[in-house]
């Protein structure tokens, strides 16, 4: 893939193809879909913030779940059009009947985050199904799948089929996490055709770079090596949460790359706890910390200091 990219750069002072044909066909291939139906942009959060940004005017909604990913409401704004996050439930789960009931005459789209991040439940096909079916049938229903990858659980939604039957589900997918070219901006959406048609029309030409569009192919074409790397990553997850919940850790269903320690206020204190033993997690003050899974050594460092701060604090 670095080769891939390294020769490439030989050709800067190319424009690139302007519609990155190469990238959509191997992504049409990889979905079972036509080309038409695939929108590629730098990063899927630029793809999100189009599909928002032909969607949506002043005075217009976008139901998403809270906590989730930090972009979200940064794309409503960009639009004009008011976010109206709906709490989690107490396990980090989607509150899908509030976030059915917070749907107005204004609501111009649904965000769904499977796996969420930061707290790692996937949603089930009965969640997003009932989404598709219970919204009014003019909002647009946005399955965010960044970590999809990384999911295990045998009830985790399967956009595939229901795309083919829900001509106003689009799905985001990103290669930013499973592989790796977070620093390239690479991510793309799965809809129905016209849908994508209009997303591509309202996206900024060259939307995807020259070296971006070399190594998104290169990287798919080394699927089955970064879905080991995935695999490996997925084994030391899951020895990650046994050992919290032995620990008494009352960890929601993790799912993507990381996992959540609802710690509340205590959030910055728990941080610096990681920091001083050398572990870099990610705070949300109130609410938690996320811990991305590391190699083996680097997860026994959150084992420890996880083990620590649950033995001082046996109420958690
Ligand atoms: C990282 C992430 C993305 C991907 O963003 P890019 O713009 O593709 O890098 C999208 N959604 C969620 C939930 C994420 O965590």
């Amino acid at each position: 893939m670095l080769t891939a990219v390294t020769d490439a750069a030989a050709d800067l002072n190319r424009y690139p193809d302007m519609a990155s044909v190469e990238l959509i066909d191997h992504l049409a291939a990889l979905h079972g879909v036509e080309a038409e139906q695939i929108v590629v942009g730098n990063g899927s959060t630029a793809v999100l913030e189009a599909i928002l940004r032909a969607l949506c005017e002043a005075g217009d909604e976008v139901v998403f779940p809270w906590r989730s990913f930090e972009a979200y409401p940064i794309a409503v704004a960009v639009t004009g059009a008011t976010s109206v996050p709906v709490p989690l439930t107490a396990d980090g789960r989607h509150d899908v009947d509030a976030m059915l009931a917070a749907v107005t005459e204004r609501t111009k789209a649904i965000l769904l985050c499977s796996p969420n991040n930061p707290t790692g439940p996937t949603l089930t096909q009965a969640e997003v199904e009932r989404v598709l079916q219970e919204a009014p049938t003019d909002v647009l229903v946005l399955l965010d799948e960044a970590y999809i990858e990384f999911v295990r659980s045998p009830d985790a939604v399967e956009s595939g089929p229901l795309l083919a039957t829900h001509p106003r589900l689009v799905v985001l997918r990103t290669f930013s996490k499973a592989y790796g070219l977070a620093g390239l901006r690479v991510g793309y959406a799965v809809g129905r055709g016209r849908l994508v048609g209009g997303i591509r029309a309202a996206s900024t030409p060259f939307g995807v770079n020259a070296l971006a569009q070399v190594a998104a192919v290169a990287s798919l074409q080394a699927g089955p090596e970064l879905m080991a790397r995935v695999d490996d990553l997925v084994v030391e997850r899951e020895r990650l949460v046994a050992a919290l919940r032995r620990q008494g850790w009352d960890l929601p269903d993790a799912q993507g790359n990381f996992v959540w320690l609802a710690v509340g206020d205590q959030a910055g204190v728990l941080a610096r706890a990681f920091a001083d033993a050398g572990v870099l997690v990610r705070p949300f003050a109130g609410e938690g910390v996320r811990i991305s899974v590391g190699d083996r050594e680097a997860n026994d460092v959150v084992i420890a200091v996880a083990g620590e701060y649950a033995a001082e604090r046996p109420r958690r």
